[in-house]
């Protein structure tokens, strides 16, 4: 009898992994819900529907994190970097796609390939056997998402994300930042130096609040409620409650002594917080905003110490279902209390259209090989897949996990080279040269030919 891998959800991730199964000999069935069931954002039945932006991004593969994921996509014959090429439109340096082409390019070439069914409906239970991998994306529907819960336990699973803003620790002023545990909490040296410290004085403090109150502000899409938990209220929010909450909040300045001026008190204090195991990242603590991309960095380049920071990404708030990878999956993307199901794209904490594709690309690959009794090697940690995948099922510090977008900060440094803004465009050409040595080293392990990219 032949082994199907079934799919739930035909978004980014799950029809680039029906289509690298399936090209791999194994029969897949994609269930997707739409059209009986619709979500606030799609519009059509399509697979592979782009609900918002028709951007995939930089195309950048030498100095680009997500450019060099869509390299690496493009040379395991990605289905989704494949259809975006046909539809691409002029956009710069960026891949913008012409979106309803795009989309059903991907259903058709679903349709007709040999080893792929497609079943309209919706899956509403975690099932109980067979090989299964569950991308159902930021919206997946109630019941789905009741019984995930159910199985995972409820703190395990996000129904929004409230993300705080990521710093590269690398564009981070050491001169005026520095390291301490509020009251040197911990009983290690490094717990007790946890946390990177930013000092305001009290004009800076002020200035801070108005340009907070003053910045522009997104708001959220109809179907998204603006019901904000108390434990994750945007700074601006707080900042409207009163210009003294923040300082009795997040930015409080209590127990923590500036190195750089230990006689002087600041006024506030923003802590920023590891985010990787690298030490690479750090968050913002307590930084998650509705405020638009260019008012963010804006604002936080205010901050003592950030005036010159690179964000690996932006905070934002948004309807968005996704599990807690780090403590759930195993380096194979299987859920470990029940191994028969995988799940894939935006669902487990990475954030957008291409980490998406690229997450179902590489569990497509592990279940066809489970199927087929091969054994897949790990996706190498120097490339972008590896990188992610690294990151989302152990790099990640589980705790504070929030969804992320491929970035370099995933990356193991490369030795020898310079920091700073100086060394950045030899650092990222080294990152990238070295990601495709080992993505293609990878592919020619399971005999694949990279395909040009
Ligand atoms: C409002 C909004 C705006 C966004 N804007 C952008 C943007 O501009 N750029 C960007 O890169 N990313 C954006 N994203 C994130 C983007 O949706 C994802 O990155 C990407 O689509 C995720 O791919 P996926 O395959 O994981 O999920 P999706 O592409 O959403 O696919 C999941 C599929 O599963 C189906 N499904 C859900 N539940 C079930 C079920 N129980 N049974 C069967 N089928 C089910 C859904 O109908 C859907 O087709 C946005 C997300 C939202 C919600």
């Amino acid at each position: 009898m032949t082994k199907k891998l079934h799919i739930i959800g035909g978004g980014m991730a799950g029809s680039e992994a029906a289509w690298q199964a399936a090209n791999m000999g194994v029969h897949v069935v994609i269930h997707e819900m739409r059209p009986k069931v619709e979500t606030f954002a799609h519009r059509t039945g399509n697979l592979g529907e782009m609900v918002c932006s028709n951007s995939f991004r930089s195309d950048d593969d030498e100095q680009n994190a997500v450019g060099l994921l869509h390299w690496e996509m493009r040379a395991a014959n990605g289905l989704i970097m494949h259809t975006a090429d046909q539809h691409r439109l002029p956009a710069g340096g960026a891949l913008a796609v012409d979106r309803d082409p795009f989309a059903e390019t991907v259903t058709a070439a679903l349709r007709a390939h040999p080893n792929i069914e497609i079943e309209h409906g919706e899956i509403a239970a975690l099932p109980d056997d067979g090989h299964w991998i569950v991308a159902t994306g930021p919206l997946t529907s109630e019941g789905l998402g009741a019984d995930i819960a159910a199985a995972t336990g409820r703190d395990a699973l996000a129904f929004f994300d409230a993300i705080a803003p990521i710093v590269y620790a690398d564009s981070i002023d050491m001169n005026v930042a520095w390291m301490q545990s509020r009251y040197d909490k911990g009983e290690t040296e490094d717990e007790q130096r946890a946390y990177l410290n930013c000092p305001m004085t009290r004009d800076q403090y002020e200035a801070f609040i108005d340009a907070l109150l003053a910045s522009e502000k997104t708001e959220f899409h109809e179907g998204e409620t603006a019901q904000y938990f108390d434990g994750c209220l945007p700074i601006e929010v707080m900042a409207e409650r009163g210009r003294e909450t923040l300082r009795h909040g997040p930015m409080k300045p209590v127990g923590l002594t500036n190195a750089h001026d230990p006689e002087t008190k600041p006024y506030a204090v923003v802590q920023l917080r590891r985010d990787n195991a690298l030490g690479t990242l750090f968050n913002i603590v307590g930084f998650q905003t509705k405020m638009k991309y260019g008012a963010q960095t804006d604002v936080f380049r205010r901050i003592p110490g950030l005036e010159e920071a690179r964000f690996a990404r932006l905070g934002g708030i948004h309807r968005n279902t996704f599990i807690n990878s780090p403590t759930l999956l195993d380096n194979q993307m299987r859920l470990r209390s029940r191994p028969h199901i995988r799940f894939a794209g935006q669902i487990t904490g990475v954030e957008g259209y291409v980490e998406s594709a690229a997450m179902g690309l590489l569990a497509g690959r592990m279940a066809a090989a489970e199927i087929l009794g091969q054994t897949l090697p790990p996706p190498p940690q120097d490339s972008a897949m590896g990188a992610l995948i690294h990151h989302i099922t152990g790099g990640a510090e589980a705790k504070s996990f929030q969804p992320m977008n491929v970035n370099f900060g995933l990356f193991r440094p490369v030795e020898g080279l310079k920091g700073g803004r100086r060394g950045r465009k030899d650092r990222y050409k080294a990152y990238t040269d070295r990601a495709k040595a080992a993505w293609s080293d990878w592919l020619a392990q399971q005999g694949s030919v990279p395909v040009s990219a």
